[in-house]
């Protein structure tokens, strides 16, 4: 594996080898790209790139892309190969010959902050991290063993490309080791990815992140987004009508789950009906007339945008806490899992 900067100067590396490689046993003239959001600016610049390691003429594509959850079924009919910018492959969907994920690597390097962190790192650590950083896992796990420390890593379910891995959906690969493990290490950016495992967890959790060499616990805003959850769930208590939302993207899609909570919100004498989408945004939400509503979808369009509804959103463990199916002590964190 080779990795370049992505555009030039740029702190994300990826390897355009292995896109020409797939380009060529597809034998591609026709190449899609879909692209994370911070890296829509430089469109031009990766197409040209693209364009110069395939000889392929190339189409961006301009529809959100937010997870290898997101698969563009609409551009398989426009293109020989189609490549996502940013992500892993999500093994759980099966083969997609038309895909190509290119994961952009983060070229920072973790192990000042890693070091940074290591006094308030108690008893065995499991360490997790993602995409961006997940090639230098085994240089992370090194350096703590060599300090002294106990470290396991875990693989996770078949929703995780890579031991280790989290996804905001998804923490399996903490979660299959949390027995043997005191605290968790996370090493990453941001509070999407570290924020699920603070929820679905008791152990103490250590964020550092080697971008802006932070280390931080996240107990208050997990405190603050459980206060959110449970006020959005005594709000839906009142709802007659619930509007349950099924995605079509296809890492999104929980049929089986939608259909049971539509017979389980029916079952308590409320109405329930299924609304197919591939967005779920507040202008649907406010569209439809209905009291509340459960989304199956991404669990964290109903956490992240909590402000951005003004109706109910709730994931479905908490719809059931809301029609009185489980008991508040029920309340976690929604993951939508590979068997789901
Ligand atoms: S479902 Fe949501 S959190 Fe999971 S991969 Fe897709 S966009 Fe990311």
């Amino acid at each position: 594996m080779v990795l370049q900067p992505v555009v030039d100067g740029s702190k994300f590396l990826v390897d355009f080898g292995a896109i020409a490689e797939s380009a060529r046993a597809r034998k591609a003239s026709r190449i899609s790209l879909q692209l994370p959001e911070g890296l829509r600016a430089f469109a031009k610049e990766v197409s040209e790139k693209v364009a110069s390691v395939t000889g392929a003429s190339i189409m961006i594509d301009s529809e959100p892309c937010f997870g290898a959850c997101d698969i563009p079924t609409h551009l398989f009919a426009l293109s020989d190969l189609v490549v996502q910018f940013g992500h892993t492959e999500m093994p759980s969907i099966g083969a997609i010959p038309k895909m190509h994920f290119a994961n952009l690597f983060l070229d920072i390097d973790p192990l000042p902050v890693v070091e940074k962190a290591i006094p308030i790192l108690d008893g065995k650590i499991g360490v997790v991290t993602t995409a961006q950083h997940i090639h230098r896992l085994e240089d992370v796990v090194s350096f703590l063993k060599a300090r002294g420390l106990e470290v396991s890593t875990s693989r996770g379910d078949s929703r995780l490309g890579n031991y280790a891995q989290l996804l905001g959906c998804d923490y399996t690969s903490a979660l299959w080791m949390e027995d043997s493990v005191d605290t968790f290490l996370y090493v990453g950016d941001g509070d999407f990815h570290p924020v699920g495992l603070t929820m679905l967890s008791d152990r103490k959790l250590v964020a550092a992140n080697p971008s802006d060499m932070t280390v931080r616990s996240l107990d208050e805003l997990r405190d603050r987004i459980t206060k959110q959850r449970l006020s959005a769930i005594e709000r839906a208590m009142h709802a007659r009508t619930f509007g349950v939302i099924l995605n079509s993207k296809p890492g999104q899609r929980r049929r089986a789950v939608a259909d049971t909570l539509v017979s389980e919100i029916s079952g308590t004498g409320r109405k329930a009906t299924l609304i197919h989408t591939n967005l779920v945004s507040p202008d649907l939400i406010s569209y439809y007339s209905f009291d509340a509503f459960v989304s199956t979808a991404c669990p964290r369009i109903a956490i992240d945008d909590f402000h951005r509804y003004q109706k109910p959103l709730l994931t479905p463990v908490e719809a059931e806490i809301a029609i009185g199916l489980k008991p508040f002590s029920a309340f976690t964190f929604d993951q939508i899992l590979a068997e789901q």
